[in-house]
């Protein structure tokens, strides 16, 4: 059978990583099935989808490598075929009018009674329903409305489908039926929605219950009570189709035969299955993902931090990374394999595999893959990438001889692209050097340390040029002479010489900087300590 999926994201703003997440599992396990691989946007939010935002959709594919195959379904276009599905539903019994007088009536699909040969339909048993004592039943041939007590003694009234309640029976007081349904007996409530028929005094409702199921080929089987649904909304008074009508309508159109989607759609496909019977087509498969999550198990927002594609792809964060820090968030190969191509993810990629539990979204784990990439990239792919980085956050660097030496020594320290930020200080002249003024203070305060800074940079001064290692073996030597545990004036040295704490190999560092440039710029910060 040919493999159909889609991605159908509703085009209101930014891109969130959960959806794109959607995208890539869909691309993944079409691509592994030698399938199709579809895209719609369902745009119908005509306050919401803006040009903007589908442009914005795009070009986040475009750079994730997403393609798709067949031109792109954009819902709203779609509309006049969905009231025309509409007013089939409606003369086919599966639909009905809300308000049969008026013209522009919400349109209702009415969950069919005669359901018990629908693949998706079985049955569970008898219930009995007690109700609130001495309270009236409503019928009509859409629905039921009773009242039943809650735990806490509160009248609660509650409200479903007349399929809900197969042989239903509504009991009295004393026991007797008050009133049964039957074929005769349902032919006889009333057909207009805006009626009832009202059954007094009654105590308790039996009946057969059924129920909706379907497995689930992430959460497996799933199943819902038939008599804790209502009939729904598929077409609004002023016209417009609703969510349900065109999404199935156009999974329909589209020939899906794999739907993978957020689980928050968990619920609208117990509506889906009876849409696809109603007009005619065999349900695709379903697979819903569970959320991405934040460390407290909630909802991923912007509000922890990064939520957008075009943020991380701002902040340097490279396609290929975040494409298979991605896949593997609530899917897994199987093995302990992490970092793996596209090609091997669409090779090991069964949507079978996708974890049920929800997938907790770890930036240092997508930042640390990201700098296993980064690290793979030639010199000069590296040069072209930090090129835009360069400058947006360290335009010093742009055009300096420097540049090219930083950037090898940098190579292997960077985690994403605007790291290029923490270069600055290569590039400055030794007063414009920022320093972190905590930093000093914490590390420049020693008089022993600060002796010893002070003759390490006389030493420099000496020394016009000089490799890494006859700096080592400074540092070593003045250390030495001050009794300094080995090591221990690095990181001073670091501040002195580049302001901040992080960075390269300090020797490596001076190397580049220059003996002179950098004993300036230590007997700056040791000058600034003083003030
Ligand atoms: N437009 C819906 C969404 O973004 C798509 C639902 C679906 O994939 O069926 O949630």
């Amino acid at each position: 059978m040919d493999f159909r999926a889609r991605f159908a994201p509703s085009p209101t703003g930014q891109v969130h990583i959960g959806n794109i997440r959607t995208a890539i599992f869909n691309w993944l396990a079409t691509r592994h099935n030698k399938g199709t691989f579809l895209l719609r946007i369902e745009d119908t939010d005509l306050e919401r989808s803006t040009q903007d935002a589908i442009d914005k959709l795009l070009e986040c594919m475009k750079w994730l490598g997403l393609d798709y195959d067949e031109e792109i379904m954009y819902q709203t276009k779609q509309s006049g075929l969905h009231k025309q599905a509409a007013e089939k539903l409606i003369e086919t019994g599966y639909a009905y009018k809300l308000n049969p007088a008026e013209e522009h009536s919400p349109i209702l699909f009415k969950l069919p009674y005669d359901c018990d040969g629908m693949k998706f339909i079985r049955q569970a048993g008898p219930v009995r329903i007690d109700l609130a004592p001495g309270s009236a039943v409503q019928l009509n041939q859409a629905g039921v409305v009773y009242n039943t007590v809650s735990p806490k003694g509160k009248t609660v009234e509650n409200a479903a489908s007349l399929a809900g309640f197969k042989n239903l029976e509504i009991l009295g007081a004393d026991g007797s039926v008050l009133f049964r349904l039957d074929e005769e007996s349902r032919k006889a409530l009333p057909s207009n929605p805006q009626e009832k028929m009202t059954v007094e005094n009654c105590s308790a409702l039996t009946f057969l219950r059924r129920e909706v199921f379907y497995h689930d080929l992430v959460k497996g089987d799933l199943a819902k009570p038939l008599d804790s649904m209502k009939d729904f909304i598929i077409v609004r008074s002023d016209g417009s189709p609703v969510f349900h009508l065109a999404n199935v309508y156009d999974d329909m159109q589209q020939r899906v035969t794999h739907i993978v989607r957020g689980d928050d759609h968990v619920e609208n496909t117990y509506r889906h299955l009876f849409l696809f019977e109603a007009l005619g087509f065999t349900p695709p498969q379903y697979a819903h993902l569970p959320m991405i999550v934040n460390k407290a198990g909630k909802p991923y927002s912007k509000r922890d931090g990064d939520a957008f594609v075009g943020d991380f792809r701002e902040k340097g964060f490279m396609a290929q990374a975040l494409f298979n820090y991605l896949s593997l968030l609530g899917w897994s190969p199987g093995d302990d394999r992490e970092k793996m191509s596209k090609e091997e993810l669409v090779e090991a990629f069964t949507i079978e595999r996708a974890l049920r539990s929800p997938a907790q979204f770890d930036i240092a784990k997508l930042t640390n893959m990201n700098a296993l990439y980064i690290a793979e990239l030639s010199r000069d792919e590296f040069m072209e990438r930090i090129a835009p980085y360069l400058e947006k956050y360290c335009p010093e660097a742009v055009g300096s001889p420097l540049l090219e030496k930083v950037a090898e020594l940098m190579h292997s320290r960077t985690k994403t692209f605007a790291d290029v930020a923490h270069w600055t200080y290569f590039f400055r002249s030794p007063e414009n050097v920022e320093y972190d003024a905590k930093a000093l203070k914490k590390f420049l305060s020693d008089d022993m340390i600060r002796k010893s800074v002070e003759e390490f940079a006389s030493g420099l001064d000496a020394l016009p040029s000089c490799t890494a290692a006859e700096i080592e073996s400074k540092i070593r030597a003045v250390e030495e002479k001050y009794g300094i545990p080995q090591g221990k004036l690095n990181q001073p040295l670091r501040i002195a010489v580049t302001g901040s704490t992080i960075g390269a190999g300090i020797y490596e560092t001076i190397e580049l900087i220059g003996s002179a440039g950098s004993a300036s710029r230590i007997r700056r910060a040791l000058a600034m300590k003083n003030e």
